[in-house]
């Protein structure tokens, strides 16, 4: 098998995966602000960057994914300067901030839970990591990148371009950012207007303060992030994931931070970032009756949307593209991964209850959902192993591999899944079909199908609660009495109430089964 490619950021170009202390790999994903809900946009990194630790699980490496999540620092406006947005929030609602952040991270977990992404192996919070983020901070001003002004702590900018090089990441110029930074907030008190703060002097208002060498205050956004993968992940560490909205400031600046604090050794070997999502063709905003949360993905819940769109659509939609494209939502395209969707779970339910052909006579009392052999002999008779077939087989799964090894294309790996499931489809509309490959091949397309569709990419089929199976199942039995019994009208109309639930009857030859409505 090839080996893993991922596109690194930093380089500009896929570089062969390599980790710093094999078989150990960190990586380190920015987690959300938890003031507000998760909208479709915050789905996006959490469900990349688990495909990305299942597969390298998968691999055979062992993963520790850190996400934090930030409940302090993060400051409105593009530039990161306004007012902190947990504080305003705790403002507005009249509540303690620490009310705020609870509340939205639980809803954060809520909805991450159910689109089915595993939960990080530590998940610190900026709040929990003050002393360490005052014990930096004063490491910098030692090191001479960073200044105090007025109860305030500024990174350095200028200072630290003369020995290293800010902008590595995001290739911004420092120049430029001279013209491009507006009056705001605390420019005065910079000696840059490129500076950033590591500490913020908290104004008399600021619900959310502790001591420091400096001021009352509070740690700035970005040095949260150096501080707790550096904690938890060493000086250096694997991989460092997040949106592409967050390679300039915030991981320019976590660079510029663990640099200036540690003799200038990067913190990151691979910076991977995934990018954005539109609604409709454009950027999200609340401004334009176009930002939509994942609750209200799930619930239907919002004008844009003709119809709720469950959690493993919409992981299924996020996946169908490379993360490095950008994805645009709209009612159709998710109408048709819902689609897609149906076609994977029908295919996943045959597959896993199929087995290969064995000589062997009719069991009568084999129903649907329980595969049902054909008669037929395992060699000679009737068996034609048909290598076309076979090898298909073999380098669509190949294809699959391939495709994630390829900077994590699961556009492509998924692509390559449909031609398994075409397969698949073929072979549950006609068993004795199974014996134009070998057992050996069949098994190897059963166990990859499952594999890279639960496994690697995540998905599973949404149980319906309990009592839909027992409905499910008493009318899939009443079914087939009436056909036995020939009452045809009464299959008709038993036929017709499963389609109502969502559910087709298929009446084989070999089988009755259902499957979900495609
Ligand atoms: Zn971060």
């Amino acid at each position: 098998m090839s080996e893993l490619y991922v596109y690194n950021t930093l380089s500009r170009q896929k570089e062969k995966f390599e980790p710093i202390s094999y078989p150990h790999v960190g990586i380190y994903v920015c987690g959300p602000t938890v003031y507000n809900e998760a909208h479709i946009g915050n789905g996006r990194p959490p469900v990349v960057f688990d495909v990305l630790g299942r597969y390298l699980s998968y691999l055979g490496y062992k993963v520790r994914l850190v996400r934090n999540i930030t409940d302090v620092g993060h400051l409105l406006g593009d530039t990161n300067e306004g007012e902190d947005r947990i504080s305003k929030q705790a403002r507005q609602e009249r509540i303690e901030p620490m009310e705020i952040v609870y509340n939205y991270t639980q809803k954060y977990h809520h909805v991450i839970d159910s689109l089915n992404v595993k939960r990080p192996n530590i998940e610190p919070t900026a709040t929990g990591h003050i002393l360490e983020q005052i014990e930096i901070t004063q490491k910098i001003i030692e090191t001479g990148f960073a200044y105090v002004s007025n109860g305030s702590v500024y990174f350095d900018v200028a200072k630290y371009n003369e020995k290293y090089n800010y902008g590595e990441l995001s290739g911004r110029v420092v120049d430029e950012l001279l013209n491009n930074t507006r009056e705001l907030d605390g420019q005065a008190e910079k000696h840059h207007p490129a500076d950033f703060a590591l500490w913020k002097k908290a104004a008399p208002e600021h619900l959310m303060h502790w001591n420091s060498p400096w001021s009352v205050g509070f740690p700035g956004w970005h040095i949260e992030c150096t501080v707790m993968s550096r904690k938890y992940l060493g000086d250096t560490f694997d991989i460092h994931g997040g949106g592409m909205d967050l390679a300039f400031p915030h991981h320019e600046c976590e660079i510029a931070q663990a640099k200036a604090a540690n003799n200038g050794i990067a913190p990151v070997k691979y910076w991977m970032h995934n990018n954005m999502i539109t609604v409709d063709g454009k950027k999200m905003s609340k401004a334009d009756g176009n930002f939509i949360t994942l609750n209200e993905l799930f619930e239907g819940n919002h004008p844009l949307l003709s119809k709720a769109y469950s959690p493993m659509v919409v992981r299924l939609f996020i996946l169908q593209a490379q993360y490095r494209s950008t994805i645009d939502f709209s009612d159709k395209a998710l109408s048709d991964a819902q689609k897609n969707y149906k076609s994977f779970i029908n295919g996943l339910r045959a597959i896993k209850n199929m087995v290969y052909p064995i000589a062997t006579t009719p069991n009568p009392s084999l129903q649907g959902g329980e595969f049902e052999t054909p008669l037929l002999p395992k060699e000679g008779l009737g068996v034609v192993i048909d290598t076309k077939v076979e090898e298909e087989v073999k380098q669509t799964i190949k294809d699959i591999f391939v495709a994630l090894n390829d900077d994590l294309n699961t556009a492509l790996a998924l692509a390559h899944l449909l031609n398994l499931l075409k397969k698949i489809n073929i072979f549950m509309s006609n068993p004795a079909k199974i014996t134009t490959i070998s057992e050996e091949i069949f098994v190897e397309l059963k166990e990859k199908f499952v594999l890279v569709f639960e496994e690697i990419l995540g998905l599973k089929e949404e149980t319906p609660k309990g009592a839909f199976y027992v409905l499910l199942d008493s009318l899939m039995a009443q079914y087939r009495l009436a056909k036995e019994e020939k009452a045809y009208n009464k299959v008709d109309a038993i036929r017709a109430n499963l389609k109502s639930i969502g559910v087709v009857v298929k009446d084989m030859k070999h089988a009755i089964d259902w499957a979900y409505d495609e």
